[in-house]
């Protein structure tokens, strides 16, 4: 049973306040998004259907290339073995991917995750639904209180800190050959930056008051327990320049940590 056991309270569509199909204002941002972002990234980002998008990305996802590819048999290889080319290894925000797993059944697919497929194998990665919340969900959000940050369900107003935690400190521990991490911006749990922090569990509502100030809780423990990795948000990927850059410190860590050339 998910934790809190409510997701059929909490159907996108109720909370953009649409019918279905497309949705509108709201629907597919971090709460308290700005309405224009959410609209410029809809269900369907780069023209590609559903079906298209898994097509695309599930090869590559989590086993890299190789997986699912290689054909063991193959009698044009040496041996007849496939010899896969191990690749770096980059966690990622699975949202990032194209998978639905956000609070409100979307994703936000990016550009570099189909481009720098054939570079690296991707590690996804969702501590919410990791720690039983299912999909659709109700929204979470820190709130600072008196002794430290808190993660709360917004609705429920359910306490999930100490469950994310321990969740996030088997998780990282658990990841030990990571090259990378791509994170996801504004985010109460993967974020690096700029999630929403309410002052008081009094303003822990949907139309609350909040900062922009938070940093998520798996992101804290990422960062806590790997301080040497490499971790970026999308938003840092927009640009040639970021991408090269994240993507170099990639390549370097995984030239240190197996001693090989990359492709
Ligand atoms: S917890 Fe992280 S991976 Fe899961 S939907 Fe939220 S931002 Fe995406």
């Amino acid at each position: 049973m998910p934790i809190g056991g409510r997701e059929a309270a909490f159907p996108a569509r109720e909370r953009d306040g649409s019918e279905g199909g497309r949705p509108g204002i709201g629907a597919g941002a971090e709460p308290g998004e700005a309405p224009g972002r959410s609209q410029d990234r809809g269900r369907e980002p780069l023209g590609l259907r559903p079906a298209t998008v898994a097509a695309t990305l599930l090869p590559w996802v989590s086993h890299g290339i190789g997986d699912g590819l290689a054909d063991p048999a193959d009698p044009t290889l040496p041996g007849g073995l496939m010899t896969v080319a191990a690749l770096p290894r980059v966690g990622v925000s699975a949202c990032l991917l194209g998978e639905r797993v956000r609070w409100d059944g979307d994703h936000r697919l990016q550009p570099f995750a189909a481009g720098e497929a054939a570079r690296v194998e991707w590690v996804p990665v969702c501590p919410e639904v990791g720690i039983g919340l299912g999909v659709p969900r109700e929204p979470i959000q820190l709130v600072r209180l008196e002794g430290g940050m808190r993660l709360f369900g917004v609705v429920s107003k359910r306490d999930l800190t100490e469950t994310m935690r321990h969740w996030a400190d088997a998780k990282v521990r658990s990841l030990t050959d990571l090259d990378g991490f791509v994170l996801k911006h504004r985010s109460p749990s993967c974020g690096v930056s700029g999630a929403r922090v309410a002052a008081s569990l009094d303003d822990l509502r949907e139309d609350g008051p909040y900062t922009r100030s938070g940093q998520g809780l798996f992101a804290e423990t990422l960062r806590n327990l790997r301080p040497e990795l490499a971790i970026a948000e999308e938003t840092d990927l927009e640009g040639p320049d970021g991408r090269r850059e994240f993507f170099d410190r990639v390549q370097a860590a995984f030239r240190r940590r197996t001693g090989s050339e990359t492709p």
